[in-house]
């Protein structure tokens, strides 16, 4: 049987639940296989069902030894959940209330009315993600490796005149055909004023001598997602713009110098923060250090000042400072690091200091 069931079924133990219906896409990869969107599961400690659609009966199957595969999508599903934890016994079902929309669960509650209480799990499923087993760290490892590849590949192609977009499509072309599962997310390329705007989406804007520019981007490998971000400049940037970019990179080193089992997210954050305020530009640093990446590209745990959990050994976090200057640029600078029994390993190698193309 699957370790993850493993771990779910003595989490509800733990909390005297009894069953757990799981709606969210990642989750239902982690304990089952599935890697179809159109799935719920249903597990109670006697019987586990994968619901889904006469589509993905065969694939279902296929994937997830440890199910049985029902056919009972859409207005089934309701009818078929209460039947099956009337016949188990269930009192106790976890949901997750983060994930399921508000007319599903009105659908559920009405069907197992009060002879079965529904639970919100606020997010302690998903929680059981954020310690990564070896083979979940080899995937992020090859994903990362794949997107330092990737970063060393589009420097080729930068050069007055070529747009932000042309840049973000080479970039995925090149990620996709070396064995990319889509994207992690959405390729961000931000040149020159678009810097500044730290989740910019790639336009037709062109970049031109003395810009800098930001990529942020993951691949994925077995379903784990990897995340890193570089800025680089096309020609030579101006003082302020190179200063940003020390001061963004002394803080990322200040960070991940402070990276290690036992510190907390607040702690690590700080570390990059501070450094930044001391130098006078601690209201262009808007957003935390860094957030958990395993199925999701965004995940637990937190590193910023809401951080309080500590880290530990097999957590996965990114380590993301960055400085954004409103109309003049911006400089972010991300690695990807697993936390080990001392210290940390970093699954990314491109270089940080400035590149001037
Ligand atoms: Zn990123
Ligand atoms: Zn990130």
């Amino acid at each position: 049987m699957k370790h993850s069931i493993i771990k779910l079924e003595s989490l509800l133990n733990k909390h005297e639940i009894d069953s757990a219906i799981i709606t969210k896409k990642s989750n239902i990869r982690y304990f089952s296989g599935f890697t179809s969107e159109d799935g719920i599961l249903l597990i109670h400690s006697k019987a586990r069902y994968l619901i889904t659609d006469f589509r993905y009966i065969e694939q279902g199957e296929i994937q997830c030894p440890d199910f049985q595969v029902i056919d009972a999508a859409g207005p089934k599903t309701a009818p078929f959940i209460k039947e099956t934890l009337e016949k188990l016994g269930a009192k106790k079902v976890w949901f997750e209330d983060g994930v399921i929309s508000f007319r599903t669960y009105l659908t559920y509650n009405e069907a197992l009315k009060e002879d079965i209480q529904l639970i919100p799990d606020q997010d302690v499923i998903s929680s059981l993600r954020i310690i990564k087993s070896l083979e979940e760290v080899n995937n992020i490892r090859d994903a990362a490796a794949l997107s330092d590849k990737g970063f060393l590949h589009i420097l080729d192609y930068i050069r007055p005149g070529i747009s932000e977009l042309d840049l973000a499509i080479e970039l995925e072309f090149f990620l996709r055909k070396n064995g990319s599962e889509g994207l992690a997310f959405p390729i961000i390329a931000a040149s020159g004023n678009n810097g500044s705007l730290p989740h910019a989406e790639p336009s037709n804007k062109t970049i031109e001598n003395g810009e800098f520019i930001t990529f942020d981007f993951g691949s994925k490998i077995g379903g784990y997602c990897s995340d890193m971000t570089r800025t680089v400049s096309l020609g030579e940037p101006n003082d302020q713009l190179r200063q940003i970019y020390e001061v963004t990179l002394q803080a990322q080193l200040n960070a991940l110098k402070a990276m290690g089992p036992g510190k907390t997210g607040v702690e690590v954050d700080k570390q990059a923060r501070d450094y930044i305020q001391s130098k006078g530009y601690g209201e262009y640093f808007g957003h935390g250090l860094g957030h958990g990446v395993g199925l999701d590209v965004h995940e637990a745990p937190t590193l910023s000042l809401r951080g309080d959990k500590m880290l530990e050994p097999g957590m996965v976090v990114s380590c993301e400072p960055g400085i954004y200057l409103p109309g003049k640029g911006g400089v972010r600078i991300e690695d990807l690091v697993v936390i080990k029994e001392e210290g940390f390993e970093n699954l990314v190698s491109s270089p940080k200091e400035l590149i001037i193309l």
